[in-house]
């Protein structure tokens, strides 16, 4: 299922692609022979992760949530993540889903790592143009700052050239508080992957679809304490999982993952006789 209703909201799910990571940094502290379970790696211990990106129309506003991963990498780090040799721009692959790309008018990055915003712009000739040209872009300025401190721990996640000529043009809006980006969609502070990440929800006809982006990237990290390795705050993330979590499965969202390869939509709800634990149905 790549597209649900959500009150007056239509909401469809775009993977710009499929890349590979090592397992063991997707989930930190829990042992192989667990994840491994859930989520088979191949012989060299990577395992596939989608770029979830999501489309939220109402008529009115087309809104994208995320970007991927672009195609701005070079060989080796293509080898590395066993990319195509051509990686189809995300404008097509939203066409091809019955979306006008042309019609966007917003776009939220959850953050600035080079996973969620890689098709904010497209090189042409070596020059970053805007991919959404009619498209206002929004993300928390504190994140774009910390992508500017270049912290040896992180700073590969970050390419400038993703944002800062959309920063440059005006294009590019940075939030200071969570807050309504349009009637209905809403970005909210939840630190843990890192200090500035953002969820995104849309809330209409007392239904509610909620992005999870890195807060939770599969469903193999449904239970809280399942935390990446590469996670700034993991106590932070659990804490922020433990709660938001909770929400969605008392309220019955729509959940969206920032790289699950199966699940487009999920809801979740807690495991009987278990403290603070989560599953996905539905
Ligand atoms: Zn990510």
């Amino acid at each position: 299922m790549s597209r649900v209703a959500v009150g007056d909201f239509q909401i469809t799910l775009v993977r710009a692609g499929v890349y590979y990571w090592d397992g063991g940094a997707f989930f930190g502290v829990v042992p192989r022979t667990l994840w491994s379970r859930q989520l088979p790696p191949d012989e060299r211990n990577l395992v596939p992760l989608a770029f979830n990106c999501y489309v939220i129309e109402n008529g009115e506003h087309t809104v994208l949530v995320e970007t991927g991963g672009g195609g701005k990498m070079d060989d080796r780090a293509r080898a590395r993540m066993k990319l195509p040799a051509r990686i189809e721009p995300l404008p097509e692959v939203i066409a091809s889903q019955g979306v006008d790309p042309e019609s966007i008018d917003i776009v939220i990055n959850t953050h600035l790592h080079w996973d969620h915003c890689g098709w904010n712009t497209i090189l042409e000739g070596g020059v970053a143009r805007g991919a959404f040209p009619r498209a206002t872009y929004y993300t928390r300025r504190r994140e774009w700052e910390h992508a500017h401190e270049r912290h040896p721990r992180d700073s590969v996640s970050y390419i400038d050239a993703n944002y800062d000529p959309l920063i440059e043009s005006g294009q590019m809006k940075l939030l200071d508080d969570d807050g309504e980006v349009v009637p209905g969609v809403r970005v909210h502070l939840a630190p843990g992957h890192n200090r500035d990440m953002l969820l995104v929800t849309a809330a209409s006809g007392g239904q509610t679809f909620c992005f999870f982006s890195d807060l939770v990237p599969t469903t193999a990290h449904l239970t809280p304490t399942w935390v990446a390795a590469f996670d700034l705050y993991p106590l932070e993330s659990i804490e922020m999982k433990t709660l938001w979590l909770g929400r969605a499965a008392d309220e019955n969202w729509i959940c969206g993952l920032g790289h699950d390869c199966e699940v487009g939509f999920t809801r979740v709800e807690r495991v009987e006789g278990k403290h603070a634990s989560f599953q996905a149905y539905g």
